[in-house]
């Protein structure tokens, strides 16, 4: 029988060892359960069972469910496509969004962030294998995206998040967290700011161990944790 509360200890414990195993604090990584196309009492059982940070993909779908489980409750990540005319809505509701990939998203962001005095918590989306049907900024372009993000001062650039090509077999995802991580290192290196470009969103249910070897301090978990989804 599917229980949230063992698969939830079950993620903990892989992330525990997962994190030993390679010499790391397991206390750098914090797990974001995903709760897309899950429903309300399936993620409060998750809160309950210690889920401290939830990551939801759909704008509409997530509004209805913060307002009713509470926006301050737990940590709220949007992790899917932002539309600019949905930005509103992902600053008033979301402490993370992990997937700016544009210049023209992020303006879109500082303008609404500004608006209600706060200092949204930003990731740049790298399209770390150059596919063509893939969200992301260009590797090409994520250091002079960057840069001009600095720039907004209700902006805070926090790090970097990729999906990489789907793969079965997890071990060939890692290049692209090394190399993730590798443009993460290079950037920081520019600012000189330790609290800027601090994370590494990278790793799913089928990946995170291999992320978590390759440096990732957040990942996003949904079905090993609230089972498959329609
Ligand atoms: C759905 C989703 C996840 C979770 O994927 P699982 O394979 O269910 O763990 C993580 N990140 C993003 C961006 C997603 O859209």
């Amino acid at each position: 029988m599917l229980s949230v509360k063992n698969n939830f200890n079950a993620v903990m414990r892989q992330i525990n060892d997962a994190a030993l195993s390679c010499g790391r604090n397991p206390e750098e990584i914090t797990l974001i359960a995903v709760s897309k196309k899950k429903e309300i009492p399936v993620i409060l059982e998750g809160i309950n069972t210690g889920a401290a940070h939830l990551g939801e993909n759909y704008i509409q779908e997530a509004v209805r469910k913060i307002d009713s489980i509470g926006k301050n409750r737990v940590c709220w990540h949007f992790i899917g496509h932002l539309q600019t005319k949905k930005a509103k809505s992902a600053v008033k509701y979301f402490e993370y969004i992990h997937t700016v990939d544009t210049i023209k998203l992020a303006r879109e962001i500082q303008k609404q962030a500004l608006k209600i005095n706060k200092v949204q918590k930003i990731l740049l989306q790298v399209n770390i294998g150059g596919e063509e049907t893939k969200s992301g900024a260009d590797i090409m372009d994520i250091h002079e995206l960057a840069h001009k993000v600095m720039q907004l001062d209700n902006l805070s650039l926090k790090g970097l998040m990729c999906i990489p090509p789907y793969c079965a077999d997890p071990e060939l995802a890692r290049p692209y967290f090394r190399k993730l991580a590798q443009i993460r290192d290079k950037i920081k290196e520019e600012f000189k700011n330790p609290a800027i470009m601090e994370h590494l969103s990278m790793g799913m249910s089928n990946d995170f161990k291999i992320a978590i070897e390759e440096g990732a301090t957040m990942i996003r978990v949904g079905t090993s944790i609230f089972g498959r989804r329609e």
